[in-house]
């Protein structure tokens, strides 16, 4: 499933040294360290997908049904003039 403009950990190098991910509705508010993601899931690995991995516990995305969905963001993606934010549990 190919994804033009997908952000990868590598394209991170140089602009964040830290990534947030906050969640207003589930009060998730983690720091987590570039270098670290990297070396984790490798300079090609996916914003995207890490991103889904790590807030699929959240207990708006198990409620049933969208009425209330996880309205986890990572704001810093924005200040980097990213396209490819996700907005929600299936942006895509
Ligand atoms: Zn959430």
């Amino acid at each position: 499933m190919p994804r033009d403009g997908s952000v990868t950990f590598g394209d991170l190098i140089g602009k964040l040294d830290v990534l947030r991910v906050t969640c207003g509705k589930c009060e998730r508010a983690g720091l987590y360290r570039v270098d670290n993601l990297i070396r984790r899931h490798g300079h090609d690995g996916r914003l995207t997908d890490w991103f889904h991995a790590l807030t699929k516990d959240c207990a708006h995305k198990l409620s049933p049904g969208l009425a209330d969905p996880c309205g986890a963001r990572m704001p810093d993606l924005l200040k980097l003039g990213s396209g490819t934010v996700p907005d929600g549990p299936d942006a895509a």
